[in-house]
């Protein structure tokens, strides 16, 4: 049995990572077009940096909650091939114990060289003053994708899901296209689809099975469920 789980903000929610379109919050304070695309990078590396040190400072000050654990659970105890897809750029489902998971959106803990290409764990502060140990240039950035760049693995991530069998769309708008699109893909391609959320996303009619609320609470009921239904 084959498994494909993407997750999006609303998994972090709960760890007190800011869901994009949370009220009030760090989102906005902040316009993506300022932060968050390669034109304002070229504008003003030094406030790209700025925000995307803040966003590692908080990454690593959260900590996992109880939907990342049940995911790692899941996938240990799951003989079939099993692939979680995260558009987080937080790294908690891998501290929670995950270990084949892709990052579509990046890392707020990987260091990228826009120049040539290398990556490397980032530091505590990064600047754009920072060299690149392979080329010696001073283009670093955190390895996210930013808007309007293409996301990461989508060749990998689409076979996974074009092969699964149970795919779960897990805290996710359904607005950012094309992760958005998956859950479609997967239903299309024969798969048990299923959307955990807050409220149903922009894509819930793709579900075979929505169940509504916070992931921490319904995401490790839903992996036990699974587990005893399933012969994984
Ligand atoms: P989003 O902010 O657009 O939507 C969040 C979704 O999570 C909503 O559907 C909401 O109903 C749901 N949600 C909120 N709290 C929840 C909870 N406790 N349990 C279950 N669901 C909950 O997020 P998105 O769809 O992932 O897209 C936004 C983009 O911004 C993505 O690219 C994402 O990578 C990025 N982002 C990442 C982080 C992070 O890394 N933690 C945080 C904010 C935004
Ligand atoms: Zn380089």
């Amino acid at each position: 049995m084959n498994i494909v789980i993407l997750t999006g903000a609303g998994i972090s929610a709960e760890s007190g990572l800011e869901t994009f379109r949370d009220q009030g919050g760090l989102w906005s304070q902040y316009d993506v077009e300022d932060v968050a695309t390669p034109q304002a990078y070229a504008r003003n590396p030094a406030l790209v940096h700025e925000v995307s040190n803040l966003l590692r400072r908080i990454n690593r000050t959260a900590n996992p909650n109880a939907a990342h654990f049940a995911l790692a659970d899941l996938e240990s105890r799951h003989d079939g091939n099993f692939l979680l897809v995260t558009q987080n750029i937080d790294t908690l489902h891998q501290r929670a114990g995950s270990r084949n998971v892709l990052h579509m959106h990046g890392s707020i803990e990987v260091a990228l060289c826009s120049d040539c290409g290398h990556t490397w764990p980032a530091p505590d502060e990064m600047s754009e003053d920072d060299c690149c140990m392979v080329c010696r240039k001073n283009q670093c950035r955190p390895d996210l994708v930013w808007f309007g760049e293409n996301v990461r693995f989508l060749d990998e991530i689409e076979a996974a899901t074009e092969a699964a069998d149970l795919f779960a769309f897990i805290g996710s708008s359904g607005e950012v296209y094309p992760a958005a699109g998956l859950m479609e893909l997967a239903q299309e391609s024969g798969a048990k689809t299923v959307e955990i959320n807050l409220h149903p996303s922009a894509v819930a009619s793709a579900a075979d099975e929505v169940i509504l609320g916070p992931a921490g609470h319904v995401v490790p009921k839903w992996v036990e469920k699974t587990i005893h239904s399933a012969v994984l």
